[in-house]
């Protein structure tokens, strides 16, 4: 395969009626893709998917941040159309058990969300977002890393806390997808053996409170970078504004060719084998 895109949810609503074309059209590109998990019914479902074809198509599983509480996240929140989470309690027993199939590659998507919410309910992702790594250190599987930060509280980090948890837990491995850190936050994963990843993001008109994506990519070495499209969020250009599928990460890579000053190739080979590392696909 030329292009992974490490990070899709073709398992989510957004792709009920055409799941199927649109990971056969990614397939038919050569571009191999990982669904992933936000609760427990659609990281079975993740699985599901993964086993409808021979090659390809995996899944990771977990419960992300935002889906501990009882919520409604707007389209503004959320870069696509928006939804309620149910407010669903992680039962450990039953993503082992998902955990056991080989085409499960990985534990997520968690982490740490402080977009919204109050400190009782951090606290409460901190403790949720332990257990992952747990689960991460006893079966050897990769740790995918949702992070995002409050736009009006500049003092809390969830890049940095989520670090501090890590390493609570050495030998642990994984990736922070989508990543919108700083340098300072890249280094960190970095300097733990984890890998960032960047999405679409990367590729819109830079404006204030925007990471500068420019010289994230150019201090992070090739060798731990990785990409994703987070689909059906976060449609790279010229695709902004629509559904992101999973074919659409080769726009993430030219953009990453193009700040390093690289050839595409290059870069898509490099990726492709950082995600074959870290997998253990
Ligand atoms: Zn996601």
């Amino acid at each position: 395969m030329k292009y992974i895109d490490i990070h899709a949810h073709v398992n989510f609503k957004a792709f009920k009626e055409d799941g199927d074309e649109v990971i056969r059209r990614a397939l038919d590109n050569d571009t191999w893709l990982v669904n992933v998990g936000s609760q427990y019914s659609t990281s079975k479902r993740a699985v599901e998917i993964a086993h409808e074809y021979e090659e390809g198509v995996f899944a990771i599983v977990g419960l992300h941040p935002i889906h501990l509480e009882e919520a409604y996240h707007d389209d503004e929140e959320i870069g696509g159309e928006g939804f309620s989470t149910h407010g669903e309690i992680f039962k450990k027993e039953d993503y082992l058990e998902l955990l056991k199939d080989p085409k499960v590659v990985g534990i997520g998507e968690c982490g740490l969300d402080y977009y919204h919410g109050s400190r009782e309910i951090f606290e409460k992702q901190k403790i949720i977002f332990r257990e992952h790594v747990a689960l991460s250190k006893e079966t050897g599987k990769a740790l995918m890393i949702h992070a995002r930060n409050s736009p009006e509280n500049k003092e809390m980090n969830a890049y940095q806390d989520i670090l501090e948890i890590v390493k609570e837990f050495p030998g642990v491995k994984g990736v922070s997808h989508c990543f919108g850190g700083s340098v300072r936050d890249m280094q960190g994963f970095i300097d733990l053996g984890f890998y960032v990843s960047f999405s679409g993001n990367i590729t819109y008109k830079w404006k204030i409170g925007f990471p500068n994506y420019e010289e994230i990519i150019k201090a992070t070495p090739l060798d731990k970078i990785l990409n994703d499209t987070d689909s059906p969020y976060l449609a790279p250009v010229p695709y902004r504004g629509k559904r992101n599928e999973p074919v659409y990460v080769r726009e993430i890579v030219k953009k990453i060719a193009e700040i390093k000053g690289l050839p595409e190739s290059e870069v898509a080979e490099a990726i492709v084998a950082n995600a074959k590392r870290l997998f253990g696909i």
